[in-house]
C-alpha cells in the first residue's frame, strides 16, 4: 500500500533497526547483570565465613580470627570498613528484578505476543505503518505497566526498609542499639528475653539463656544454650549449645556474643539461598483477582472469536478481522489488577504509617478493614501507662507511708529494676520508687546497705517477682511483690506494729475489692527474714509475711473513649485483656463504656476451667478478661475465629507471640514490646495506642474501597468495549473501532484514570458499616450488576451514535464513535468516585488526581482526532463542532445513569448486602446477559434492517 505522505521518505528500516539495536543491547545488558550477580555470590566472603567451625573455636582464637575486644567490641572505623568488606547483614529477598526485565516480562503475555506476530505478518503484508504504530502502543503499554511494576515493588522496599530491625551491642566500650543489618562479623551484641537473634552468634558470657529455634529446626521446644558448652566438631546445628541464630529467639535470660557470620553466610541465609526467590506474599483479593482473570480472560478470547467470526461472516478483510479481536483481547483482559492492587497496598501502608500504624506484611491493609473483634491488653494500650501510686494500706487506706511501716517502705523501693533515678524502667516499678522516694527513702542509699543477693524476676504467669538482701547483721531479708491474688496465698501472716499478727484475708480481701472498683491497679508486698540465703532462687517466695497494698492509678488515653465509640458504629467488638483484678478491669471498661455487666467478664482460672466448647458457645458475650496469662490470648483468638469472627490482637510479650501470629491482624507495640512479639505481628503500633489501631481500620476500609472502586471502573470500561464490538456486528453495523483506536481507549482510559481512583478520600460513613466480610466474592454489592449494565449502556450510546452518523453518511462516523466511547469511560471514572453518595454532594474537586488524568484524557483523544499528523497514524477525521459537542453530551447518559444508580443505593433498594453464607452464583448474571443481549439485537436487527 501507499504510504501517507508525512512518512515519505521515512526509513523504516532505520527505525526497525534502532528498535533492534536497542532490544539487544538491553538483552545483553540484563544477562551481564545476571552473571555478575551469580559471581558474587558463588565467591568472597560469605563462604569463607561459612567455612569456619566457630562452635569448636576456644575463645582466644576467636578473638584473634575475629579481631575484637572482648569488652570494648569493635570501633565504629573498623566496623563501617568491615560492613563494606562483608556486606549488610541481610537475607536477599530473592533475586532483584533489573527494569530491563520488568519490561521484557510485559511482552510475555500470550496474547501480547499474538498481537505481535500479527504486526509482524501485517507489517509483511505492507500495512507498514499500521504494524508500526500498534508496536509503538504496546511499547507504552509496556512502559506503562513496568512504571507500575517498579513504583510497586519501590513502595514495597521502603515500608520493608521501616520495619528493619534493631539490637544492642558493643562498640567503642559502649552499649548502644545498632541497626541490625549493619552488623558485623566481630561485633560484640548482648540479647535479652524476647530479642530476635540479628546474626548467628558465639556466646562469650550469660547464664540461663534459652532459645526458641523453631523458625530454623521446626523444633518448637525451647533449647538451652551455654557458652562454656564444649561440642564436637560434628555436633548438629541443633546441639551446638554455644552458638545461637539468625532468626530464632531468645525466651530466657541474658547472654552476651559475639557474631560470627552475618547475612547471607548465616544458617538462615544459606536455608534462604537453598530455597530462592522468596514468593511475595499475595492478598485475598489479589488471589481471588488473579483466579478471576484467568476465566475472565478464557471468556474475553471466547468473545474475540466470536467477533472474528461475525466480521468474516459479514466479509470484512481477515487480517483486519483478527487483529480487531487480539487488539480486543489485549485491551479487555485487565493485566495491570493485581499490580494496582499492590500499589494501593503499599502506598495506603504509607499512609498508615503517618498515623503510627507501621505495616509489617503488606495483606494485613486489605484485611484491616475486616476486623469484627479487637481483643486489646489495657495497660500501655487503653491506658496511658503513665501509673501513679496514691494510696498505701497497712491494715488502713493512708495517703502515705505511716511512720511504722519503715519495712514496707523498704521493700517498695527495693524491690524494683528501676533505674537512674525513678526515671527508666516498668511504668508499675517507677510509680512505686517513687512513692518510696517521697517517703525519703531512696533506693540507691539503702541498697548500699541492702545489697541484692538474689532475685526471682517478674513474669506474666507468676505475676509477682522477689529480690534477697544481706542485712548487716548477716541474715536474708526477701521481699516480694505482684498481684495479690498471687502473693496473699503464699503469706502465713501480716506485719503491723512490728509484730505479726494472725492474715486475715476477709479483711485485705475487703480492701483490695474497695480500690479495684474504683480502676486502681493493686500491688501486695510481703516479705521473710531468714538467717542464710536460701540456696535455690525458687525457694525465696515462701512463708511470706504480708507487708500492705499499693493502690496504683492508671489514668486512660484521652482518645480510646472516641475509638471506642467509632468501633461501635463499624461493627467491631472490643475486648480488653489484662492481668489485674477482675474489679478493676470492669472498672475501666464502664469508664470506657464498652460493657457494663459481669457477666461479660471472665478470669483468668475461670477461662482455665471452661473447656473448648463451653468457652466458644459463650464467647460472644464476653468483653472483660481478667488476671489471663498470656499463653490464654491464643485461646481466645482461636474460639473466636472458630465463630467465623475475623480478629486483631495486641501483645507486646514473648508469651504473646503465637496470639499475634494465629489472630488475623497481630498488633505489637513499638515502644513497650519486644521483638519477637514485633516478628510474629502484622502490624506495630509507632505510640502504643489503641485509637491507632482504629485509625488503621478506617485508613484499610479507604484503600479497600477504593481498590473496588479501581476495579469497578477498569471492568466496566472494558466491558464497554467488548459490548460496543460485538454488537455491531450483530445488529448490522460496520466495525466501529480499527486495532490501533481499540488500543488507544485501552491506554488513555485504563492507566491514569484507574490509579488516580486509589488516591480518591475516604467516603463518608466508612465507619459506620458493618466490617466487609474476606471472603466476599470481588462482584459483591452489585459490582458485577453494575459492570455489565453500565458497560452495556456505553455501547449502546456509542453505537445509537455510530447507527445514526453511519446511515446519515457523515464522514466522521468512526472518529466519533472512537471519541464517544473514551469520553464515556471518563465521565464513568469521575462518576463512581462514590458508592452511594452523589458526585454533586461529594464534590467535583476533592481528587485533583482524577481531574487531571481526565483532563489528560480528553487532551489526548483530542490530539488523535485534530492532529493530521495523528489522523493518518489512528486513520481518524477531525469532527467539526456539532460532533464534538455530541461527544461531550452523551457521556451525561452515563452520568445521569450511574446516579440513579447510586439514588436507588441511598435508598437501600438495589444491591443489599447477600446473607452473608449464601454463595452468590454467576449464573443468573449471565442469563441476564443474554436475555438482554438478545432483545437488544433484536430491536436493533430490525431497525437497521428496513
Ligand atoms: P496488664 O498488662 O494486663 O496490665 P500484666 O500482665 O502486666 O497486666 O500484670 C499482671 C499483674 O502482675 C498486675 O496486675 C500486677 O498486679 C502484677 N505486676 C505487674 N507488674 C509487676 C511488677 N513489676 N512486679 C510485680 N508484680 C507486677
Ligand atoms: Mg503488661
Amino acid at each position: 500500500m501507499k504510504l501517507p505522505h508525512y512518512f515519505d521518505g521515512w526509513p523504516y528500516g532505520w527505525l526497525a533497526a534502532v528498535l533492534l539495536f536497542l532490544g539487544v543491547v538491553g538483552g545483553a545488558f540484563g544477562i551481564y547483570l545476571r552473571i555478575r550477580s551469580r559471581q558474587r555470590k558463588a565467591s568472597g566472603p560469605v563462604s569463607e565465613q561459612r567455612r569456619v567451625p566457630w562452635h569448636i573455636l576456644p575463645i582466644e582464637e576467636l578473638v584473634s580470627r575475629l579481631n575484637f575486644d572482648l569488652e570494648q567490641g569493635l570501633g565504629e572505623k573498623e566496623a563501617t570498613s568491615r560492613l563494606t568488606r562483608y556486606g549488610p547483614n541481610a537475607i536477599e529477598e530473592g533475586k532483584r528484578r533489573t527494569l530491563v526485565r520488568m519490561l521484557l516480562d510485559q511482552f510475555l503475555d500470550f496474547m501480547i505476543l499474538v498481537l505481535i506476530v500479527a504486526a509482524g505478518i501485517s507489517f509483511w503484508l505492507g500495512e507498514r505503518e499500521d504494524a508500526l504504530a500498534i508496536s509503538a502502543i504496546l511499547f507504552l503499554n509496556a512502559l506503562i505497566g513496568t512504571f507500575q511494576e517498579y513504583r510497586a515493588e519501590k513502595a514495597v522496599a521502603a515500608l520493608r526498609r521501616l520495619a528493619r530491625p534493631s539490637c544492642k551491642g558493643v562498640r567503642g566500650g559502649e552499649v548502644k542499639s545498632l541497626r541490625a543489618r549493619e552488623l558485623v562479623p566481630g561485633d560484640v551484641v548482648v540479647l535479652e528475653a524476647g530479642d530476635v537473634v540479628p546474626a548467628d552468634i558465639r556466646l562469650l558470657e550469660g547464664a540461663g539463656l534459652q532459645v526458641d529455634e523453631a523458625p530454623l529446626t521446626g523444633e518448637s521446644v525451647a533449647v538451652a544454650k551455654d557458652p562454656a558448652a564444649s561440642v564436637p566438631e560434628d555436633a548438629p546445628l541443633a546441639e551446638r549449645r554455644n552458638l545461637v541464630y539468625r532468626g530464632t529467639s531468645v525466651t530466657i535470660g541474658r547472654a552476651k556474643g559475639v557474631v560470627v557470620t552475618t547475612g547471607m553466610a548465616t544458617e538462615m541465609g544459606h536455608i534462604a539461598a537453598l530455597l530462592g526467590r522468596t514468593q511475595a506474599e499475595r492478598t485475598p483479593l489479589q488471589k481471588r483477582l488473579a483466579r478471576f482473570s484467568g476465566r475472565l480472560a478464557a471468556g474475553v478470547i471466547g468473545i474475540c472469536a466470536l467477533i472474528f467470526a461475525l466480521g468474516w461472516w459479514r466479509g470484512e478483510p481477515l487480517l483486519l478481522m483478527f487483529m480487531t479481536s487480539v487488539s480486543l483481547a489485549v485491551a479487555a483482559v485487565p493485566e495491570a489488577l493485581p499490580v494496582v492492587v499492590t500499589i494501593a497496598l503499599a502506598l495506603g501502608a504509607r499512609a498508615m504509617v503517618r498515623c503510627h500504624a507501621l505495616i509489617r506484611r503488606l495483606p494485613a491493609v486489605e484485611t484491616l478493614g475486616s476486623v469484627t473483634y479487637i481483643c486489646t491488653d489495657k495497660t500501655g494500650t487503653l491506658t496511658e501507662n503513665r501509673m501513679r501510686a496514691d494510696a498505701i494500706w497497712t491494715g488502713d487506706w493512708h495517703e502515705n507511708f505511716p511512720g511504722e511501716a519503715a519495712l514496707f517502705g523498704r521493700a517498695v523501693a527495693l524491690n524494683n529494676d528501676v533505674k537512674e533515678g525513678c526515671k527508666e524502667g516498668e511504668p508499675t516499678e517507677v510509680a512505686l520508687c517513687r512513692l518510696a522516694l517521697e517517703a525519703g527513702l531512696e533506693r540507691a542509699e539503702l541498697e548500699s546497705t541492702l545489697p541484692r543477693i538474689g532475685e526471682l524476676p517478674f513474669d506474666t504467669r507468676r505475676k509477682r517477682m522477689a529480690t534477697a538482701h544481706q542485712t548487716s547483721d548477716g541474715d536474708c531479708l526477701i521481699f516480694v511483690k505482684g498481684a495479690p491474688e498471687s502473693v496473699l496465698p503464699l503469706c502465713r501472716g501480716r506485719w503491723e506494729d512490728d509484730t505479726i499478727i494472725s492474715l486475715q484475708p476477709e479483711r485485705i480481701e475487703q480492701a483490695i475489692e474497695a480500690k479495684a472498683t474504683e480502676g486502681y491497679r493493686l500491688l501486695a508486698f510481703a516479705f521473710r527474714r531468714v538467717e542464710e540465703a536460701p540456696p535455690r532462687d525458687e525457694d525465696l517466695e515462701k512463708e511470706l509475711v504480708f507487708l500492705g497494698l499499693v493502690a496504683l492509678r492508671d489514668p486512660l488515653r484521652p482518645e480510646v473513649s472516641d475509638a471506642i465509640d467509632q468501633c461501635r458504629s463499624a461493627g467491631i467488638k472490643v475486648v480488653m485483656i489484662t492481668g489485674d483484678h477482675p474489679a478493676t478491669a470492669l472498672a475501666y471498661a464502664r469508664q470506657l463504656g464498652f460493657t457494663a455487666s459481669e457477666q461479660s467478664l471472665i478470669d483468668g482460672p475461670a477461662l482455665t476451667a471452661l473447656d473448648d466448647e463451653g468457652f466458644r458457645s459463650g464467647v460472644g458475650n464476653l468483653r472483660v478478661y481478667a488476671r489471663v496469662d498470656p499463653a490464654q490470648k491464643l485461646r481466645i483468638v482461636e474460639a473466636l475465629q472458630a465463630r467465623g469472627e475475623f480478629v486483631a490482637m495486641t501483645g507486646d510479650g514473648v508469651n504473646d507471640a503465637p496470639a499475634l501470629k494465629k489472630a488475623d491482624i497481630g498488633v505489637a507495640m513499638g515502644q513497650i514490646g519486644t521483638d519477637v512479639a514485633r516478628e510474629a505481628a502484622d502490624m506495630v503500633l509507632l505510640d502504643d495506642n489503641f485509637a491507632t489501631i482504629v485509625a488503621a481500620v478506617h485508613e484499610g476500609r479507604r484503600i479497600f474501597d477504593n481498590i473496588r472502586k479501581f476495579i469497578k471502573y477498569t471492568l466496566t470500561s472494558n466491558s464497554g468495549e467488548i459490548w460496543t464490538l460485538l454488537l455491531a456486528p450483530l445488529v448490522g453495523l460496520p466495525l466501529p473501532l480499527l486495532p490501533l483506536q481499540i488500543l488507544w481507549v485501552n491506554l488513555v482510559t485504563d492507566g491514569l484514570p484507574g490509579l488516580a481512583l486509589t488516591f480518591e478520600p475516604q467516603e463518608k460513613g466508612v465507619m459506620a458499616r458493618p466490617p466487609r466480610r474476606t471472603d466476599e466474592s470481588i462482584f459483591a454489592h452489585g459490582l458485577g450488576y453494575h459492570m455489565v449494565w453500565v458497560g452495556l449502556l456505553i455501547g449502546l450510546v456509542c453505537l445509537l451514535a455510530l447507527y445514526w452518523a453511519y446511515f446519515e453518511d457523515v464522514a466522521a462516523w468512526r472518529s466519533l464513535v472512537f471519541t464517544l466511547l473514551v469520553f464515556c469511560q471518563l465521565a464513568h471514572a469521575l462518576v463512581i468516585r462514590s458508592e452511594r453518595e452523589s458526585l454533586w454532594r461529594q464534590g467535583l474537586f476533592s481528587n485533583l488526581p482524577l481531574l487531571g488524568a481526565v483532563a489528560i484524557g480528553i487532551l489526548l483523544q483530542l490530539a488523535v482526532v485534530y492532529l493530521p499528523f495523528l489522523n493518518d497514524i489512528f486513520k481518524t477525521r477531525p469532527l467539526p463542532a456539532g460532533l464534538l459537542g455530541i461527544c461531550f453530551v452523551l457521556p451525561l447518559v452515563i452520568v445521569a445513569a450511574v446516579e440513579t444508580e447510586k439514588w436507588l443505593v441511598r435508598r437501600n433498594l438495589i444491591y443489599q448486602p447477600s446473607a452473608p453464607q449464601e454463595k452468590r452464583s454467576i449464573r443468573p448474571l449471565i442469563l441476564a446477559i443474554c436475555r438482554w443481549g438478545v432483545f437488544l439485537t433484536a430491536c436493533f436487527y430490525s431497525a437497521s434492517v428496513k
